[in-house]
């Protein structure tokens, strides 16, 4: 297995401006990702973690230093390139789940398939919904099924471009006990058969502990950059 950098961030740093002046949301931030590796993002509410997953995804830019994703230089590129990037090597899980509202859940996971040109884009999106468990919903639209049920479309849809890495801001934040650990299983599975790359932000100490790695934000800075010790027994 190689173990080649995948994503590298040297000194980010993400300045906005506010009507009370500028915001400092993050600082001088450097986070190296390898090959496969995963990756749990902690910390407290509004210290940065979405912020910094926008910007090592491609979605958003620093205000100071540079991401490297796959080798290239996102900082250096326009939105209109950044997307070519995010469409090659990307999947995200949003927290708000962003599907489309006129298509199925069926359409939404074939649509970033049909975008690569894959053939059997059809088949694949209904064994991807069977494995979040939605072969029941497939010609739902997303306002006609539940929060929990939409972010398992999210899921699948982010699993099925079979991206390099996969991006995911609180994957089983709207899911009960259950139907969590299915998707924690799957998110691993995707890990290993297909050597993803995980980065995910969690409040789940089960999600975390799953990861190789956790890092601990604080007020836009890395406050901690541990291995996760649980990391390899927990699946077995
Ligand atoms: P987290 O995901 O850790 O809860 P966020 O990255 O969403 O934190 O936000 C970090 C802080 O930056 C929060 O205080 C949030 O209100 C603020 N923030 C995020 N985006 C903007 C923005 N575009 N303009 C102003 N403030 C923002
Ligand atoms: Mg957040």
């Amino acid at each position: 297995m190689t173990e080649q950098v995948l994503l590298d961030a040297r000194n980010v740093g993400k300045v906005v401006p506010t009507a009370e002046g500028e915001l400092t949301i993050l600082q001088d931030l450097s986070l190296a990702v390898r090959e496969g590796e995963s990756l749990a993002i902690t910390g407290p509410s509004g210290s940065g973690k979405s912020t910094l997953l926008g910007i090592l995804a491609g979605l958003d830019v620093p205000s100071s230093g540079e991401v490297i994703l796959c080798g290239q230089n996102l900082t250096r590129m326009d939105e209109e390139k950044r997307a070519g990037v995010r469409a090659k090597h990307v999947g995200f899980v949003f927290q708000s789940f962003q599907l489309l509202p006129g298509l199925t859940a069926l359409e939404n996971v074939m649509l970033p398939m049909e975008l690569h040109g894959l053939k059997d884009a059809r088949s694949l999106a209904r064994d991807y919904l069977a494995r979040v468990g939605l072969a029941e919903r497939l010609s739902h639209y997303p306002q006609q099924l539940s929060g929990g049920e939409q972010q398992r479309v999210a899921i699948a849809r982010a699993f099925a471009s079979q991206p390099d890495v996969l991006f995911a801001d609180e994957p089983t934040g709207n899911l009960d006990q259950h139907t969590g650990a299915k998707i924690i299983d799957l998110l691993f599975d995707l890990n290993r058969e297909q050597n993803t790359t995980l980065v995910l932000i969690t409040h789940e100490e089960r999600l975390a502990q799953r990861c190789g790695r956790r890092v601990h934000l604080v007020a836009g800075s890395l406050a901690e950059d541990t291995p996760s010790s649980a990391a390899q027994p927990a699946e077995v």
